[in-house]
């Protein structure tokens, strides 16, 4: 039994990122296990936290060390692998260990269990049936719905009535009046997969997709850790593939993670998975309470389910015997968290993996340039789909030059070939996507006669057009009226500048008066659901054109899309990111995937002002391997990663001195440490990118290194000198290794 416990304090501060000792006392002496959060005296009050290590050497005055009060009864017993993974992070990824903690453990407390509601179905067949009949004349289609849901199903849960039929409470209250139903009550854990219609599965996989599992399976009957990158066109069957080996790891007695990204994990991806593996599958989402995440965590952990599914947190699943994770559209961005700790769940997968003799997959039509660069190297195995199952063939994919269409007199977004063919699919009731590449670049507003872009007043942005005329800042939700004459010079010429996804909505609506046009960005979908039901409808035909952001460009599968439209390709290229490039060819390789994914073949129009840019060329041929080159060799010739290593240090303050001075300071011992280490460089400090949001001002240090370890050597460095330094007590320091976001 040991004497002490290192404990580590839940506050999230720099100068608390340290562990305390305490005496365990006698009666908890059976009960302290590593990963407890215990409650425990700390200056004049009592607080909890985490016991990391125990231990009988007492680190400090043993007359002075105090005793743990007690357990906290409600939190979760995390398991001690999960906290050598917190360490792992914060080691790698710099924050504190509270930081690293509260990424693995998401959930602490205990929320009570739910009542789950079933409304069963409680008169005869025959009279339902003429209920329904009646209900359908007369259009309550409420009433309909759901009657019609209760007689083919005789029982359904209450939240999929209210959720995914969208009835109301009223109308089910109702149905207890007229005794058409009864609602019994079940107490259960929550399980956010629905089971509407779980539908079997019966599929065999060919050649080319067996050859991969052929494959993978090596290492997994030898329970080896391998990561392999599975490169495989849209529609390829690489989710096929996903499952066959889920179904080998499962017949194991193992775990999988399958990790998507949260725009593209919609209703029909769950329900594939779901149809195979039936409630073995769990699903996380950042809609899901905190009391279903953490029932999903204690499934997990129990073996109620043995596969979960879910954006980069689910990585963390306590699953005790991991046998594979998968990372679906691996070159995401998504999969860098954007907080402290900046980790990227690909490198945390593969850690968890190696120490769980577990295998990953990456999966991606367009690999990121990291990965490719590690198959290339031997790291990782490279594994390929290149047809596309049924051998249905790529859409024919053309370029036109944006500055031709303006010499010709067009000065519409629309090119002249691209309105003749949106007519021609019209006239033949095919469907159309217009793909308009970022939101927040486009709709700014300017004045024409003196320049004034209208910033935020508390972020280095410019204010965005919306709906209802207001201007909005996309970083903090400041908001105005749209002024009607310049701010600057009083000048009336103040307009919208390039078009946003509503404006181009406008234009097409006018230019196609018939068609019925959908819109999906940021600001249709801010509702819950609303992303599943526009897609839905558009699924369902109930539009002609769907315009939107890079949302529409993942998820459902629109067999009737014939025509893709990219309205300008180069939004993207034109930012600082060094990644520009990567992103751009991605996003275009994957919105031409979208066309002619049914009988039909399709086209696809990129427009763009840089029609000979390679990124651009090469997305138009699908040529990721040329492209790879071209990308790889100017990322040896700048240095960037992946052949070296980046680490971009941060230093914010309220006080726009404060962060001058640390920064100046931080790239002051930088300089000094790094003598007589190659391999190294150091830039800046200069503004951020955007270099104020929220009133806060933000500098940057850039270090660039071959070697992974220097840039995490100098890391512990900083993160040592700003705790002994007093200057820093005003800033705040955070550190991003390898960014993802420009
Ligand atoms: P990806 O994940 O690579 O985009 P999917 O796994 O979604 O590809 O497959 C594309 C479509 O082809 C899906 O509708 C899927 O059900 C179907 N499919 C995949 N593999 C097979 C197969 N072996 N036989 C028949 N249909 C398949
Ligand atoms: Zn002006
Ligand atoms: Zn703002």
């Amino acid at each position: 039994m040991s004497k002490f416990a290192n404990v580590i304090v839940d506050i999230s501060h720099e100068k608390l990122d340290k562990t305390f000792q305490y005496i365990i006392p006698k009666e908890l002496e059976n009960a302290i296990e590593i990963g407890m959060q215990v409650k425990i005296p700390f200056g004049p009050r009592f607080i909890t936290g985490y016991v990391i290590e125990t231990t009988d050497e007492a680190e400090y005055d043993f007359t002075k060390l105090k005793p743990i009060a007690g357990v906290v009864q409600d939190a979760i017993g995390i398991e001690s692998q999960l906290i050598s993974l917190a360490s792992w992070i914060k080691r790698n990824y710099g924050g504190t260990f509270n930081q690293a903690l509260k990424t693995v453990i998401p959930v602490k407390q205990k929320q009570n269990h739910i009542i789950k509601k079933i409304l069963v179905l409680t008169i005869d067949k025959q009279y339902a049936l003429e209920q329904l009949s009646i209900f359908e004349k007369k259009h309550y289609t409420a009433k309909a719905r759901l009657l019609k849901e209760l007689i083919e199903h005789q029982q359904i849960e209450q939240t999929i009535v209210t959720r995914k039929l969208n009835v109301s409470t009223t109308v089910i209250k109702g149905f207890v009046e007229n005794g058409f139903i009864r609602i019994d009550e079940l107490t259960t854990y929550r399980n956010p997969v629905s089971k509407l219609k779980a539908k079997g599965y019966n599929l065999v996989l060919n050649e080319d997709q067996q050859k991969v599992v052929d494959t993978i399976q090596q290492s997994i009957i030898k329970d080896i850790h391998k990561t392999y990158l599975l490169k495989g066109v849209t529609g390829s069957g690489k989710t096929e593939v996903y499952m066959e080996l889920i179904d080998h790891i499962i017949k194991k007695g193992k775990q999988a993670i399958v990790l998507i990204p949260e725009i593209a994990l919609t209703y029909q991806t769950v329900m594939r998975f779901y149809n195979r593996f039936n409630d073995k599958v769990s699903v996380m989402n950042s809609k899901l309470s905190p009391g279903e995440r953490y029932d999903q965590f204690e499934r997990a952990k129990n073996g109620d389910i043995s596969i979960m599914i879910g954006p980069r947190s689910a990585l963390f699943t306590p699953f005790n015997n991991l046998g594979i994770i998968i990372i679906d559209e691996e070159h995401e961005s998504s999969y860098k968290n954007e907080t402290i700790p900046k980790y990227h769940t690909r490198e945390v997968a593969i850690y968890r993996a190696k120490k769980n003799n577990a295998v990953v997959v990456l999966g991606s039509a367009t690999p990121s340039i990291e990965s490719y660069y590690k198959a290339q190297k031997g790291e990782f195995k490279l594994v390929e789909l290149n047809k596309r199952v049924a051998e249905k063939p790529l859409p024919t994919c053309e370029i036109i030059d944006l500055r031709q269409e303006l010499k010709v007199g067009n000065r519409s977004i629309l090119s002249y070939k691209l309105q003749y063919l949106i007519e021609d699919r019209l006239r033949k009731k095919q469907q159309i996507m217009l793909f308009i590449n970022r939101r927040g670049l486009a709709g700014f507003v300017s004045c024409r006669s003196c320049g004034e872009v209208i910033k935020c007043p508390h972020c280095d942005v410019s204010l965005s057009q919306h709906g209802n005329g207001k201007l909005m800042c996309h970083y903090c939700g400041y908001t105005i009226p749209m002024p009607r004459v310049c701010p600057s010079c009083s000048s009336k010429y103040i307009a919208g500048f390039r078009a946003g996804t509503q404006k181009i909505e406008e234009m097409v609506k006018k230019r196609f008066p018939s068609a019925r046009v959908l819109r999906m960005d940021f600001d249709t979908t801010r509702r819950k659901d609303s992303y599943e039901k526009i897609l839905s409808a558009f699924s369902n035909q109930e539009a002609d054109i769907l315009i939107g952001t890079q949302m529409i460009v993942k998820g459902h599968d629109f067999p009737n899309v014939t025509l893709v439209g990219v309205l300008a390709a180069d939004l993207s290229l034109n930012s600082s990111d060094f990644r520009g490039a990567e992103k751009t060819f991605q996003l275009l390789t994957q919105a031409a995937g979208r066309a002619g994914r049914g009988e039909e073949l399709g086209n696809v129009i990129i427009q763009t002002y840089e029609p000979d840019h390679y990124a651009v060329k090469l997305a138009s041929q699908q040529n990721y391997e040329e492209f790879y080159e071209k990308e790889i060799s100017y990322r040896n010739l700048m240095r960037y990663p992946p052949i070296w290593n980046m680490l971009v240090v941060m230093c914010s303050s309220k006080n726009e001195k404060v962060s001058e001075k640390v920064s100046e300071s931080i790239s002051n011992i930088l300089h000094g440490k790094i003598v007589g280490m190659e391999n190294i460089q150091i830039i800046g400090p200069t503004d951020a990118s955007i270099s104020k949001i929220n009133d806060t001002y933000r500098k940057v240090i850039y270090i660039r290194a071959k070697y992974y370890d220097n840039l995490i050597f100098l890391k512990d460095y900083i993160e040592k000198y700003a705790r002994d330094n007093k200057e820093f007590s005003r800033a705040i320091i955070q550190f991003d290794f390898n960014p993802v976001s420009g």
